[in-house]
């Protein structure tokens, strides 16, 4: 049996604890590996071996720093299809969709290449008489990831490439339901001339996290995951003086107004709902039907949902892969039993679905709610499987309402083809992440992402310019020179020594 260890100051590490968790592949149902959950001993000597690497990283000039991301970049370009792989074999989503998001992660560290122009600074002459001033960011120390099952690679990638870019040091905590991708990250970063104990993976569960919360040498913990985690991580970073960005859960809302292109919201929503097995945090798992079009808009999407082609992720013609774990998989089947109890119309039942050759995979099919309430359980909480609700409302201004009155703030989109129905929706809606006529919208690289309201604890979003803003600290400067500086003419072009 395969076994998952760490990555410590650029090899891999077997640790002192003794307790492991299993990694199964969900297309089958079998056991694929056992991970090592890291004690406080072995995250320590994580941490340590990060403390030691960061005087000397911290202080390369930020174009060498810039240089390893392009081998970064180009490493994992070639290892695209063993990288994609990975994730599917642990997390079940289709191969596309699994290769789709490493190209959202990649695009991270492409944008991390730039760190040189983002870490320029601002100068100003003469704030005072012969007095200038200016201000830099600095890297932080040892910064630290703690992240979720369903983007094993993209969510790591939001994070270690704009904080070692930005000269930080980095302890990485995946989610131990598919911890494979990481490993070879690190790896691939080492390759790419990063020296060691820059980058560090340290497998666990909550024994391993708080092991980072608690230890001092860590200044800033990044957190992708579910909102009771992502509060209990902002408070105890708080707590422990840390510097502290969490993301939390979300139940995204696509308000689809009766003057729409019909075919693209059903469309967009069917991708939105049910890509990925639901498994997204900006899945849309609440469709708005407003005024009139609720009827077409649940009979177009019972076709489809029903027609949705299940199957191993490897498979081409597979549209939805498995859920990750057997007891995921449970907990959704729960939620459409709750959502029955409850009076909503439970227009498509994917529960009984069983695969020929594939019956112990975690596999369901896309269930389709008519009818869901505001006071309904299925309504509020995330369920986070291919399970859309859809709510009726009678015009722009209640769909409005729903959308701000939910907990969640990560993910929205409208669909209208009234310019002024998407304008004012974009400005008065109370959610981080807003789409007109764009089922999911995930911010590029080059801008930042985040929610609103309880799926984002702290003040920073990731990557970007955010990104560069949560991995660094400003100084600023002032200086008087009374006498001048002369030095000895140099005929060569400059260039980086
Ligand atoms: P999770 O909260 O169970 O786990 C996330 C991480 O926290 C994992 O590394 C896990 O090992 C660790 N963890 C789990 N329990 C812990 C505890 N009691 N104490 C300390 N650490 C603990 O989340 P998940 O099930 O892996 O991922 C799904 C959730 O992540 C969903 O709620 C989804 O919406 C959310 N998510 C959010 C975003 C976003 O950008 N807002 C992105 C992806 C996923």
């Amino acid at each position: 049996m395969k076994l998952i260890e760490h990555y410590i100051n650029g090899e891999k590490f077997s640790g002192v604890s003794k307790r492991t968790s299993k990694v199964f592949n969900p297309a089958t149902g079998e056991q694929s590996a056992q991970v090592k959950l890291a004690n406080t001993e072995d995250v320590n000597k994580a941490i340590e071996s990060a403390q030691k690497a960061f005087p000397s990283w911290s202080n390369k000039p930020p174009l060498h720093r810039a240089r390893v991301m392009f081998k970064f970049k180009d490493l994992i370009e070639k290892n695209y299809d063993e990288l994609t792989k990975l994730i599917v074999s642990e997390h079940g989503k289709v191969y596309e969709d699994a290769k789709g998001s490493l190209t959202r992660g990649l695009e991270v560290v492409e944008y991390a290449c730039g760190i040189p122009q983002m870490l320029k600074g601002e100068f100003t002459e003469n704030v005072g008489t012969n007095v200038d001033s200016w201000s830099l960011r600095q890297p932080l120390g040892v910064c630290a990831g703690i992240t979720p099952f369903n983007f094993p690679a993209m969510v790591p990638m939001w994070m270690f490439p704009m904080a070692i870019a930005c000269g930080n040091t980095f302890v990485l905590k995946p989610s131990e339901k598919d911890p494979s991708c990481s490993m070879r990250l690190a790896e691939l970063l080492l390759d790419a001339g990063l020296p060691e104990g820059v980058f560090n993976v340290v497998n666990g569960d909550k024994e391993a996290v708080d092991a980072l919360i608690n230890n001092k040498d860590v200044v800033a913990i990044s957190f992708v995951g579910s909102t009771p985690i992502a509060k209990y991580i902002y408070e105890n970073c708080a707590k422990n003086e840390k510097r502290v960005q969490a993301l939390g859960g979300a139940k995204n809302h696509c308000v689809v107004m009766p003057d729409c292109d019909l075919d693209q919201a059903v469309n967009g929503l069917m991708g939105a709902a049910y890509g990925s097995a639901g498994e997204r945090c900006m899945a849309q798992s609440v469709a708005v039907a407003v005024g009139n079009i609720g009827d077409k808009l649940v009979e177009n999407l019972s076709k489809k949902v029903e027609a949705l082609k299940i199957g191993p992720g490897m498979d081409k013609n597979s549209e939805m892969g498995p859920l990750v774990t057997k007891d995921h998989l449970e907990k959704v089947k729960n939620y459409v039993d709750i959502g029955e109890k409850e009076g909503a119309k439970l227009v498509v039942d994917g529960r009984k679905l069983k695969l020929q050759g594939y019956e112990n995979g975690y596999y369901m099919g896309g269930c389709l709610f008519d009818n869901v309430k505001k006071n309904m359980k299925i309504y509020k909480e995330e369920i986070f499987g291919p399970v859309l609700s859809v709510i009726r409302a009678k015009d722009f201004d209640e769909a409005l309402n729903l959308v701000n009155d939910h907990e969640f703030g990560n993910g929205v989109s409208i669909f209208t083809r009234d310019g002024n129905a998407g304008r004012t929706f974009s400005s008065k809606a109370k959610i981080g992440m807003v789409g007109i006529n764009i089922p999911i919208p995930v911010p590029m690289a080059f801008h930042s992402f985040g929610g609103w309201k309880r799926s984002l604890f702290g003040d920073q979003h990731m990557h970007g310019p955010e990104g560069v803003r949560f991995y660094t600290k400003l100084k600023t400067i002032t200086s008087r020179w009374p006498s001048g500086f002369s030095s000895n003419p140099d005929f060569v072009m400059p260039t980086m020594k």
